[in-house]
């Protein structure tokens, strides 16, 4: 059996950490190409540019809202006109998707500096790539590898709306529940390899972590301050659940937020938002023990993510929309069928009902 366990070559994270990114930068390249999210082009870019720029030379370019094929060659073209031989990325989970993508297509390393914490995206070795004009997927790009340094401010981190990092506990509590059914199933990664034991690992440790200090974490970061819990979720939405997600592989949870996102035609809910309600779903379709139902609604419930379909926007669906949903998510190819029962639509249909009316009937309980 062979198992194959993806890492970004470097994880730095830390208060400040940042103030590091000239170094790293210099180890890499001799011009750097920043690609950053348009808000932080008013505070973290001109703070990097003016502590890298001492040591090489460097050209910014914010990046234009979509991850797409268009933006990916545009700024390809910047980044090969003016001979830059490393990429950095700062800002969220597209403009680092993009960053790996510009990187990939000149096969140049990439520099990873995520500002919030909202996603997995940032240690992983592929790229969602969006259609510009629908906001679609389009595909998934694999890169030739994981990216060679992340490295994270948790200081920076603090400053965003905390709603990002709630949300990225969203994406990480799916990960061990995803990971330990392809354990079971003996289901393949992300990569088409079995996982490892240390993958299984990260994946356990990054649930345990969530649940031990997520409302800690919340709390520190609606108050802009960085403390040691928060340094741990941080490490969980993003290390532990990136490798967890890569290496340990996906199930339902990520289907049905497949199904939810369709939905979401203005997309105004987060991945993670809708992940942590798949994953309240999944429970309930995987037949999990009612302690283990107890112990994740109460952590949805402490940090505020969704325990029912109104908090993702989605009240008054009718049945065929909920069917939408669920034959989105048992979709042929779609990761539901990495559980270790046959999942058919309208067993997510009932999962759905129950997990949104366990929600309802909990909050009508306070
Ligand atoms: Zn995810």
């Amino acid at each position: 059996m062979i198992t194959a366990t993806l890492f970004p070559g470097k994880y730095i994270q830390g208060c400040d950490a940042i103030a590091g990114l000239q170094e790293w930068v210099r180890r890499y390249g001799r011009k750097a190409f920043v690609i950053g999210s348009p808000s932080t082009f008013t505070a973290i870019v001109p703070r990097i540019l003016a502590a890298v720029q001492e040591s090489v030379e460097v050209v910014a370019e914010p990046f234009e809202r979509e991850c797409s094929d268009e933006e990916i060659a545009r700024l390809k073209s910047i980044a090969v006109a003016k001979a830059c031989d490393v990429v950095v990325g700062v800002g969220g989970g597209k403009t680092l998707d993009t960053a790996k993508a510009v990187a990939h297509e000149m096969n140049v390393p990439v520099i990873i500096a995520p500002t919030i914490a909202s996603t997995d995206a940032p240690c992983s070795s592929l790229s969602v790539i969006y259609r510009p004009d629908t906001g679609r997927i389009k595909r998934v790009l694999m890169l030739r590898r994981n990216p060679d340094v992340v490295l994270v401010d948790t200081k920076i981190i603090a400053q965003s709306p905390e709603r990002f990092l709630v949300a990225g506990m969203g994406d990480a509590l799916g990960t061990w529940f995803e990971a330990e059914s392809c354990r079971l199933k003996y289901a393949k990664n992300m990569v088409r390899a079995y996982s490892s034991m240390t993958a299984q690992t990260m994946a356990r440790l990054c649930y345990e972590t969530l649940l031990e200090y997520g409302l800690a974490a919340k709390t520190a970061c609606r108050q802009h301050v960085v403390i040691p819990a928060l340094e741990h979720v941080v490490e969980a939405n993003t290390l532990l659940s990136g490798v967890g997600f890569e290496s340990a592989g996906l199930a339902a949870a990520h289907a049905i937020q497949d199904g939810l996102n369709a939905l979401d035609k203005d997309h105004r809910y987060y991945h993670g938002e809708k992940v942590a309600f798949g994953t309240l779903v999944s429970l309930f379709l995987t037949d999990k023990p009612s302690e283990m139902i107890d112990d994740v609604y109460d952590f949805c419930a402490s940090v505020g993510l969704p325990t029912t379909l109104a908090e993702l926007g989605l009240d008054g669906l009718s049945d065929a929309d909920i069917a939408k949903i669920a034959s989105i998510a048992c979709a042929e190819k779609e990761t539901i069928h990495n559980e270790l029962i046959p999942v058919v639509p309208d067993a997510v249909v009932a999962a759905i009902r129950v997990a949104n009316e366990e929600g309802l009937r909990r909050k009508n309980a306070q």
